[in-house]
């Protein structure tokens, strides 16, 4: 049983129906996809995992960064580096593999609570009519930030979490091949604001804060500092609030369960980024869960190899990505006016352009630091002890 129909329960549910096995994917919402939480910017190796690229409605191959007081660095990969998705698009492209390879879908039904019965678990479901039980062998909670199959099994909560709020726009002044990153705790205190375009004049605008209202926040970027100068004759189209969790958590599995994507905390704190982290973990899930079902061992002993092998494929990146995130949401503008000095240099940002990666953003940590030993004075020390 899979509780959850964003990209990291869809894709579970394929794998292991394209397995053979009989899978249920039980979704909140009617129609799967939506509402959409999400920026959708990613990079195209997404698509050597899932190949959606027919839900791309825009490609990028840099960005304009700004400083608080407005100071522009301009990436430029000068190929497409990133790819903007209609996530609602993607959401349910994945999921209709699954139920094509033989899934089947309980649309408009929520989980509410699983316990131990028998050789394997019952759960209550609250279908769009009644509650109902139902009895599986293994369930995978990719139910997101508030994870109800997680708070079930008293699995590890978030460690932290940005709010973020964002719109999709039309009339929006801005480069279609290059998304516009802003800084300052005036800004996004904490985190960052996004202008990301998404082709013919659209745009999806946003931020996240880990401190005070996203909303207020948003509303702000409209009013002043540097992106307001792009959003002036802007209308909106549709608004978006969520929020993403952050954390490595020390255990992601029980006896019949794992948990997995947002509800395993496997976003990137430094960029916020979940799809891909997610997508390479709900593939070593669903691998788990075929093995377990082979086995016919749903024990927590077996089932942490799934645990295991996350964070072996993914766990260096997310704890270097929460270490920058610690570091970031505690600089002063000041600090952060220097840090930009630092990195308007030609050859610096010649390197950034041809070594970032959105991805995997870490990476760029230690080609800077090469590059520019200034940049070691703004690192923590359990940063420099990272680095080393
Ligand atoms: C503002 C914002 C911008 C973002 N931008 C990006 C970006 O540009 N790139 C990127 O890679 N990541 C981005 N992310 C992060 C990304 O959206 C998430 O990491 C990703 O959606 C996680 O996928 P998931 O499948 O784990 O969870 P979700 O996509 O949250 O899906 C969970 C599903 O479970 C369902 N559900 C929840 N509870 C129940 C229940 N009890 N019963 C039944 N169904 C339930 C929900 O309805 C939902 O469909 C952003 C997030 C936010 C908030």
């Amino acid at each position: 049983m899979v509780v959850g129909a964003g990209p990291m329960g869809g894709y579970a549910a394929d794998i292991i129906s394209s397995a053979g096995w009989r899978v249920a994917l039980i979704e909140e919402h009617r129609n799967i996809g939506v509402p959409v939480q999400c920026a959708g910017l990613v990079t195209p190796r997404i698509f050597e995992i899932v190949d959606k690229r027919l839900t791309v409605v825009n490609s990028l191959r840099g960005a304009e960064i700004y400083s608080p007081k407005g100071r522009e660095l301009i990436v430029d990969g000068r190929e497409t580096k990133a790819v903007v998705l209609d996530r609602a698009a993607f959401d349910s492209e994945i999921a209709r593999d699954a139920l094509l390879h033989g899934a089947t879908s309980l649309l408009g039904s929520t989980f509410v609570n699983a316990e131990k019965k028998g050789r394997g678990l019952e759960l209550d479901v609250q279908t769009p009519d009644r509650m109902v039980k139902l009895n599986c062998r293994i369930l995978i909670g990719a139910d997101g930030i508030r994870s109800n199959v997680s708070k079930c099994f008293k699995l590890p909560r978030a460690e932290s979490i940005v709010k973020g709020f964002e719109a999709e726009l039309v009339e929006v002044d801005c480069d279609r091949r290059f998304a516009k990153i802003f800084t300052g705790n005036d800004v996004a205190p904490g985190f960052f604001a996004w202008i990301i375009p998404t082709g013919e004049g659209g745009a999806r605008v946003g931020l996240c804060v880990a401190r005070g209202s996203a909303y207020h926040y948003f509303n702000a970027l409209f009013e002043k500092g540097e992106s307001a100068r792009f959003l002036k004759k802007s209308r909106t189209v549709s608004f978006v609030a969520g929020a993403i969790p952050f954390g490595l958590l020390s255990r992601t599995v029980e006896d019949h369960v794992m948990v997995v994507g947002d509800a395993a905390c496997q976003a990137k704190a430094s960029t916020g980024g979940g799809i891909y982290t997610g997508l390479v973990a709900s593939k070593i899930c669903a691998d788990t869960a075929i093995l377990a079902l082979e086995a016919d061992d749903f024990s927590k002993k077996f089932l942490s190899r799934y645990h295991r092998n996350w964070k072996k494929a993914i766990g260096r990146e997310l704890k270097r990505g929460l270490h920058l995130h610690r570091l970031c949401r505690d600089l002063t503008d000041k600090q952060m006016e220097e840090v930009f000095k630092l990195l308007d240099n030609d050859e610096i940002l010649e390197m950034v352009s041809e070594t970032g990666d959105i991805t995997f953003p870490s990476s760029i940590g230690w080609h800077l630091l090469r590059k520019e030993p200034r940049f070691m004075k703004f690192l923590t020390p359990s940063l420099k002890a990272l680095f080393k």
